[in-house]
């Protein structure tokens, strides 16, 4: 589990931060709010209102006929796709999902 500071996004470790102040007497801290958290991650599926689908980090779940869904489901996952762009950074075209 990636634990990452809420105030900068540091990713440092208290034993990195330790090692930083050694090199940088002046360093004070990642930020002055430094608080880590879990990064955690999810997403979550519904159909007419209902959670059909959650997937997070550290958690699955979905209902029991999740196969009558599957071409739900690959629909979201397109339009998440369409939403952030692909990996080489360019938009899918939206218009040619239903
Ligand atoms: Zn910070």
């Amino acid at each position: 589990m990636t634990y990452r500071c809420t105030g900068c996004g540091s990713t440092w470790s208290d034993e990195k931060l330790a090692e930083e102040k050694r090199n940088n007497p002046k360093l004070i801290s990642c930020c002055p709010e430094r608080k880590m958290q879990p990064e955690t991650w999810g997403v979550s599926v519904s159909v007419f209102g209902e959670n059909i689908l959650t997937i997070e980090s550290a958690h699955l779940s979905g209902v029991s006929n999740i196969d009558s869904y599957t071409e739900t489901i690959r629909n979201c996952a397109h339009h998440l796709l369409s939403f952030i762009g692909d990996s080489h950074g360019e938009r899918r075209d939206t218009e040619k999902q239903p």
